[in-house]
């Protein structure tokens, strides 16, 4: 059954008893009214580049195995990227830049990420936005982000047995993360928050690690804010921490 309110959000995510089955209540969502019409409008208006092509235009779920040690938290989809092709990160250029990185890191099969069927299978990682729907300018309102975290909620508690590394790419995941540490891990953040910054980590006993990395978008690839060695230096370190290095 499809979720049309916030409550319905809740519910559902709290019933889904795997990731088969939460992945596909993301996918049925339409909670909230203005990114459910962008993400058709997008797919109504396409990027020229793509106009022979049918947009998923739905929710995007999580991508990879629910053994998962490792979590990369993003932000939400792109419009002409995820909201296109129906997995995350690809199909755009910030997916070119983390698939290629975890390629060199050995957590992916390949360093192209370019439609739901192009055989991408990725390794003790999953990969998954703290909303979960294209955004108007890549910024969800924080009643959007509300609604949709009990999916995010949800996802880490399912991954929770063999997590032990979040990875938060960009300031909006970082701040994310705290109310989804108290949802699933029922502890309160330290006060104050530590601030966001690439490279930053938080440890905390009986938490996954938490580390900060600039968010792979366009903005900061293209400007050098977020170089290659940058993004492999994290994956490193994440990778150590996780006990896979
Ligand atoms: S952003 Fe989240 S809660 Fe809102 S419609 Fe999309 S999946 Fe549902």
């Amino acid at each position: 059954m499809p979720s049309r309110t916030p409550e319905d959000v809740a519910q559902h995510a709290a019933a889904a008893p795997d990731l088969p089955v939460l992945d596909a209540g993301v996918a049925d969502c339409f909670a909230c009214p203005r990114l459910v019409a962008w993400r058709e409008e997008a797919a109504r208006v396409k990027r020229a580049s793509f106009r022979d092509q049918t947009y998923w235009a739905r929710p995007i779920p999580g991508f990879g195995p629910g053994d998962a040690s490792i979590a990369i938290l993003g932000l939400a989809p792109a419009a002409h990227g995820g909201n296109r092709t129906g997995r995350i990160f690809t199909g755009d250029r910030s997916g070119d830049v983390l698939f290629a990185a975890l390629h060199r890191a050995g957590l992916a099969n390949q360093p192209t990420s370019v439609a739901a069927d192009d055989g991408l299978a990725v390794r003790h990682t999953r990969i998954f936005a703290a909303v979960r729907c294209a955004p108007p300018d890549n910024k969800p309102l924080p009643v959007e982000r509300d609604t949709c975290a009990p999916w995010l909620h949800r996802e880490l508690n399912l991954i929770r047995p063999t997590l032990r590394v979040v990875i938060a790419l960009g300031a909006f995941a970082w701040a994310a993360w705290w109310p989804a540490m108290t949802a699933v891990y029922g502890l309160r953040p330290p006060v104050p928050r530590p601030a966001f910054g690439h490279g930053a980590q938080v440890s905390q006993p009986g938490v996954p690690e938490l580390l900060g990395c600039y968010h792979v978008s366009q903005q900061n690839t293209f400007t050098g804010r977020l170089t290659p060695a940058m993004l492999d230096d994290v994956l490193g370190r994440a990778k150590d921490l996780a006990g896979l290095a």
